[in-house]
């Protein structure tokens, strides 16, 4: 894990076809200050060109990768070139066996009630 920057964009789910507003896409390919960008803002510390951003659709769970287009040092658009799997229907969930259960007791030992 490390730092990043963001930008939110208003998108239509490749997967599940939803209206998403203000989804929140990560970049790694900015200055990882934590900062937060917008589409038409102007930024001279950012890239000139392509970044690869990603995001989770809300919504169906699904990973949806983009290249946020970067001319003048305006932030152009975001243009969705792939998504990736449900991930909803990756989660395994195994039959908590006895060993699960005590690991889990000893991990939550301290519950105060919050
Ligand atoms: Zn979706």
């Amino acid at each position: 894990m490390g730092l990043y920057d963001w930008v939110r964009v208003d998108i239509k789910c490749p997967h599940c076809k939803s209206e998403v507003k203000n989804l929140e896409f990560q970049t790694y390919d900015f200055g990882r200050q934590f900062n937060e960008y917008s589409i038409g803002q102007k930024q001279n510390k950012i890239v000139e060109g392509h970044c690869n951003m990603i995001a989770i659709c809300p919504l169906c769970l699904c990973s949806i990768r983009g290249w946020l287009n970067i001319k003048e040092c305006v932030i152009k658009d975001l243009e969705v070139f792939r998504y990736g799997v449900n991930l909803k229907e990756h989660i395994i969930i195994k039959e908590s066996s006895k060993e699960c259960q005590e690991d889990a007791k000893s991990v939550s030992g301290d519950e105060d009630g919050n």
